[in-house]
């Protein structure tokens, strides 16, 4: 857990969420990464022997050439009941707004880690903000696990045709979904391999199942006066490149 940017609030993306207390939220759908450089059989056998998360990423498929990546939801990482109504909305989200947590750059690529990411974000939104439930509707480890953020997210995701409403950009919740990535990238950092295909596979998934064009995928500062994602927002050409070719 030692922090590799300097030291930030416990949720400095929060500045980023005007969104009032108790206000929208919604979850979102996540899904792992097509393995573009290397073919899913090269990935794979990369994934078995370094990154755990990726690995778990070979599933079914969901649009022409997404794979549906393994999300671990909400009752797998022991996630706290709701503290309000989680809102469904019944039609589909036409893009994505990607986010960092601001959480400490952790060189624990662990699922263990993974889950006490997202009980963090959690803790965060529920006890300081105030908010129903986590704001984004997934997260993505920085060793490429993925942890189903607002409850409702991923059954929504694996339907298709509906989300709920998160609490992750001002203006953007009942129409984007939501995935942050655990870490702090506003300081130069750069995301960890594994991180990054999952986010790419996650991505692709969500344009897979809701029919959304790769660009439409955004970033937080795209909407409003923030630092999130960092360096992700500068490589936001390169993830819809990534994911078009995932699809
Ligand atoms: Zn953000």
């Amino acid at each position: 857990m030692t922090p590799v940017t300097p030291a930030t609030p416990p949720n400095p993306d929060r500045s980023a969420h005007p969104d009032s207390p108790g206000g929208t939220f919604r979850t979102a759908g996540l899904r792992r990464r097509g393995l573009l450089r290397t073919g899913a059989a090269g990935v794979a056998a990369l994934a078995a022997a370094l990154l755990p998360g990726p690995a778990r990423a070979q599933g079914t498929g969901a649009g022409a050439g997404a794979v549906q990546p393994d999300i671990d939801s909400t009752s797998t990482w022991g996630a706290r009941a709701p503290q309000g109504t989680i809102s469904v909305l019944r039609h589909r989200p036409s893009g994505i707004v990607i986010h960092h947590t601001a959480s400490t750059n952790s060189t624990d690529f662990s699922r263990a880690q993974a889950h006490a990411h997202a009980r963090w974000v959690q803790d965060l939104h529920l006890d300081e903000n105030g908010w129903a439930d986590t704001g984004y509707h997934f997260l993505v480890s920085r060793g490429g696990w993925i942890t189903e953020g607002r409850h409702g997210s991923l059954s929504a995701l694996t339907g298709g045709s509906s989300f709920v409403l998160g609490a992750h950009t001002s203006g953007q919740n009942d129409r984007t979904i939501g995935i942050a990535n655990e870490g702090s990238y506003h300081a130069g950092a750069l995301p960890p391999e594994a991180q990054w295909d999952v986010l790419v596979t996650l991505c692709a998934y969500v344009c897979a199942q809701y029919g959304i064009a790769p660009a439409q995928i955004t970033g937080h500062k795209d909407h409003g006066t923030t630092l999130c994602p960092g360096v992700y927002h500068d490589m936001l050409p390169r993830l819809r490149e990534e994911v078009a070719a995932a699809l």
